[in-house]
């Protein structure tokens, strides 16, 4: 598998890159996970549009999901200009039905429910979710392919469940929102010993910090989650990429 940071700011972008969203893919199966705010403009560089194979998401918070309305608008044109190439699914929980419903446009993309309970297989890759605790519903997904797993917090705030979850993954994804003198809990956000208390005690062994906050040094995020955890840290940039396809 090859992970692919496509954008990693939390809330919004800054200049030129985009809020959450990762390209995975094995073989030639493209799956995009998430879809914020500029991903449009960023996803070209790794992958055409017309490539992918389907979207998933892991909640319906706007910098996670912002650029699914152009993206079905970019699918629909592909119509006109002649250039069609089939309706993309999106998947997504049921838990906001009306958030699920608009994932389906005309002929460019359908909404395909997936349920947090169970296990999803697609492509190459079983998908295992787990609900976090965030205020809006929200999915950590496991996945699965090739002897390989990666695992990817979405947004949370910490709960003892991301362990055995997590544990023994080749990648954790963790989102790390918050510097570690504030509390992440009321927000539903990691902050960075969350992060690395994570990492650590579900014995993962490598792991990228990401939805990054628009303020302080990044680099004490890393720094911060190195006093808890020992392997391998590494914090998301544009285009980091993890793996082999
Ligand atoms: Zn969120």
């Amino acid at each position: 598998m090859k992970w692919t940071v496509v954008g990693f700011w939390g809330g919004h972008p800054e200049i030129g890159e985009a809020t959450s969203s990762y390209l995975l893919e094995e073989g030639d199966f493209r799956l995009l996970v998430d879809c914020g705010s500029g991903v449009l403009a960023q996803l070209p560089k790794y992958c055409e549009l017309s490539k992918l194979n389907a979207v998933i998401l892991s909640h319906y918070h706007h910098d996670h999901v912002a650029d699914i309305g152009v993206l079905q608008y970019a699918k629909h044109v592909e119509k006109y200009i002649g250039t069609p190439s089939g309706t993309l699914p999106i998947y997504g929980h049921q838990l906001e039905p009306d958030k699920f419903q608009s994932l389906t446009y005309e002929e460019a993309t359908v909404g395909v429910p997936y349920r947090i309970d169970e296990s999803l297989q697609m492509g190459p890759f079983q998908i295992d979710f787990l609900q976090t605790v965030h205020p809006a519903p929200c999915a950590a997904m496991r996945f699965t392919s090739g002897g390989k797993t990666i695992v990817y917090t979405a947004d949370t705030s910490f709960i003892p469940e991301l362990i055995p979850f997590a544990k023994d993954a080749d990648l954790l994804v963790a989102e790390c929102s918050l510097y570690k003198e504030t509390d992440g809990k009321p927000m539903g956000h990691l902050n960075s010993l969350d992060v690395g208390r994570l990492a650590e005690e579900a014995h993962v062994k490598e792991c990228l910090l990401t939805h990054l906050p628009h303020y302080g040094d990044h680099e004490n995020l890393l720094k911060e989650a190195a006093t808890v955890y020992k392997g391998k840290l590494a914090l998301a940039k544009s285009g980091w990429s993890w793996g082999s396809k």
